[in-house]
């Protein structure tokens, strides 16, 4: 484990918790709970048997060839989230949640979510633990998002429609959080990525870290040493801290994080938070967010629905200010064309968010040599995203 946040939840000057008072004690409940879990050989046990039996941990590492000799440079392997259960990397966080609130005997549980992966992910655990679900979600992205509606009422969960605000996934975080501090004494809000008040950013960053335990051991053993690069895509940045920590000590190891650039920075309409934002308080946490000279939140805008979040995990903006981690940005466009390099040369359709990772690798990859590996987080896979390629593409299907 790493030593940071500080026992106030700060990632150097991020982070922290800027709540209503109201919520203070449900978060040093929950801290405590965690603090005792994470160090419990039980709670270990436990995560890691429901890791294997039924998210199918470990993911495999998948040395890409095609692509590698494709893109004629460095060696590319690719880390398989999209090989979990419900298709990407979220249930391993939420697999981890759902145990602390059974520890906290909470028969409830609420989440956020905005393009619903999140919520499936939830709706997952709470029916497989028979825990009662309640979900919130922009009535503007249950609209984009009907499907991921439908699975989450499939799944027993209560879908919940925010009409408020610009009816994304900011104002479904702010109805969970009003819902948490009412009905705190029941419920345990699982929220989704490294983001909110402290101890979430450092506990889903714990829940995450798997990721990169796993690719540290995979990596030396497929390519003989440690990667020379890390790529990951960025929305709250869970994956790629999951990838990240892992490897932070290794100085001779570079990490890329990679944030939506949508129709070009210039356009306005992106979510690149360390290209064109700047620091301030967003729903619990200080870290960089994109905002206007008043402080209010701009609209943010990405094909990709995971990665359209106006802030950034306080953790980033501590790697990033420190120049351990460096960040960057793909088009929208580029992300399509990765997906369908993807598709095509290795038979994996990437969710559109992984493919901001894959479109940052075919940039730089073939700078580099056949001995220097370059390992990609896919976060996820793409069937969720077919339609919208397809309606991108101007197919009707
Ligand atoms: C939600 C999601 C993301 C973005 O979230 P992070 O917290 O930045 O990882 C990325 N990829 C997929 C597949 C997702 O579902």
């Amino acid at each position: 484990m790493t030593a940071i946040p500080d026992k106030r939840g700060r990632f150097g000057p991020f982070g922290g918790r800027y709540v209503p008072e109201t919520l203070i004690p449900a978060l040093d409940e929950l801290t405590a709970v965690y603090q005792k879990a994470r160090r419990d050989p039980k709670f270990r046990h436990e995560l890691d048997y429901y890791l294997r039996e039924y998210v199918g941990r470990p993911t495999p590492l998948y040395y890409a060839e095609r692509l590698t000799k494709k893109l004629g440079g460095a060696t590319i392997y690719l880390k398989r989230e999209d090989l979990c259960h419900t298709g990407a990397h979220k249930i391993n966080n939420t697999m981890g949640q759902v145990l602390l609130a059974r520890r906290m005997k909470k028969p409830r549980v609420i989440a956020e979510t905005g393009a619903g992966q999140h919520g499936v992910a939830v709706a997952t655990v709470a029916a497989m633990f028979g825990l009662q679900c309640e979900v919130y979600m922009g009535t503007e992205d249950m609209e984009r998002q009907a499907l991921n509606v439908f699975r989450m009422r499939l799944l027993g969960t209560t879908v919940t429609g925010v009409n408020a605000g610009s009816r994304t996934l900011k104002d479904a975080i702010s109805e969970a959080m009003r819902d948490w501090t009412t009905n705190v004494r029941t419920t345990h809000y699982i929220l989704g990525s490294v983001l909110g008040a402290h101890p979430y950013p450092m506990m889903v960053r714990d829940f995450q870290a798997v990721i990169g335990r796993e690719a540290r051991k995979q990596i030396v053993r497929a390519h003989g040493k440690l990667p020379d690069y890390l790529v990951a895509c960025v929305g709250g940045g869970s994956n790629a801290i999951g990838l990240f920590t892992a490897f932070l000590k290794d100085r001779r190891v570079k990490m890329v994080g990679v944030e939506a650039g949508g129709l070009g920075l210039s356009s306005g309409k992106h979510a690149a938070r360390f290209a064109s934002g700047s620091v301030g308080v967003l729903q619990g946490t200080m870290t960089y967010l994109l905002q206007d000279g008043d402080g209010q939140i701009q609209l943010t805008h990405s094909v990709s629905a995971g990665l359209d979040y106006a802030a950034v995990g306080p953790e980033h903006a501590l790697y990033q200010e420190r120049g351990r981690i460096a960040y960057t940005s793909v088009t929208d466009d580029e992300a399509i064309a990765a997906f369908d390099l993807l598709a095509q040369t290795e038979g994996i359709m990437p969710a559109l968010e992984s493919a901001h990772a894959v479109a940052h690798v075919v940039k730089f990859a073939p700078t580099l040599t056949r001995s220097q590996a370059v390992l990609v987080n896919l976060s996820g896979r793409g069937d969720k995203d077919v339609h919208q390629i397809a309606r991108m593409k101007g197919v009707t299907i």
